[in-house]
């Protein structure tokens, strides 16, 4: 068994990351989502333990100092932080982890899982970011400001990104998503190849590059 795969979804707040993965995680097998915590009071419609783990900023902090984050930022003026424990449980058993997280947190991740596979979602354009975010009605007009401010921000870091998902229609971005869970699950690493050759019997060429 090899251990699971590490993926993370990010992108400007209203681009409908949190639809895309609703629908990945129905369709894809062996793939959880990690729940994070934040400081962030609940929306409408949001389930403590299902969305996010709602804390204090206390409770938060506490967990900052015993190191119960894999990471964790500071997100539209809230604290937003990956488990540990959870994640790291998850890959070990070999099942695969996807973290709907910001890009601060996708560099940090990928700092300390160099394998992690970061996609980084976009809108067609930035006035259907805004008609999004706008029309899902979940944000007071000060928090929907912070949001629309920090989306050129949050897209200036995508070079440090894998793949870019334009979601123009959800039907494809959904697909794509898929193929690239998928495509990074048959990647070729040392483990597999040793794996390969050890149940056929071959012995690894020269010029391998594992
Ligand atoms: P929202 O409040 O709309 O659910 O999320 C706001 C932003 O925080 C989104 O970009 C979301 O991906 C990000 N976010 C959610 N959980 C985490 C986390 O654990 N760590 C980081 N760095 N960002 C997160």
């Amino acid at each position: 068994m090899f251990r699971g795969n590490l993926f993370v979804l990010s992108g400007p707040s209203g681009v409908g990351k949190d639809a895309i993965l609703e629908r990945v995680l129905r369709i894809v097998p062996n793939l959880v989502k990690s729940i994070s915590y934040t400081t962030r009071p609940k929306r409408p419609g949001e389930e403590d333990g299902k969305n996010y783990f709602f804390v204090n900023e206390e409770k938060f902090k506490e967990m900052i100092d015993k190191e119960e984050f894999l990471e964790w930022a500071v997100v539209h003026g809230y604290l937003y932080g990956t488990p540990k424990k959870m994640v790291e449980d998850y890959i070990s058993k070999g099942v695969d982890v996807i973290l709907k997280i910001d890009v601060q947190g996708g560099i940090n991740v990928k700092r300390i899982f160099s394998d992690a596979k970061l996609v980084f979602v976009l809108p067609p354009d930035f006035n259907e970011l805004k008609r999004r975010l706008i029309n899902r009605e979940t944000e007071d007009l000060q928090d929907l400001n912070i949001r629309l401010k920090n989306a050129p921000l949050e897209i200036s870091k995508i070079s440090y990104y894998d793949y870019a998902v334009v979601n123009d229609n959800l039907d494809e971005a959904v697909d794509v998503v898929r193929c690239i869970i998928y495509a990074e699950r048959h990647r070729l690493c040392k483990e597999k190849v040793e794996h390969f050759l050890r149940i056929f019997g071959g012995v690894k060429d020269e010029g391998s590059k594992y």
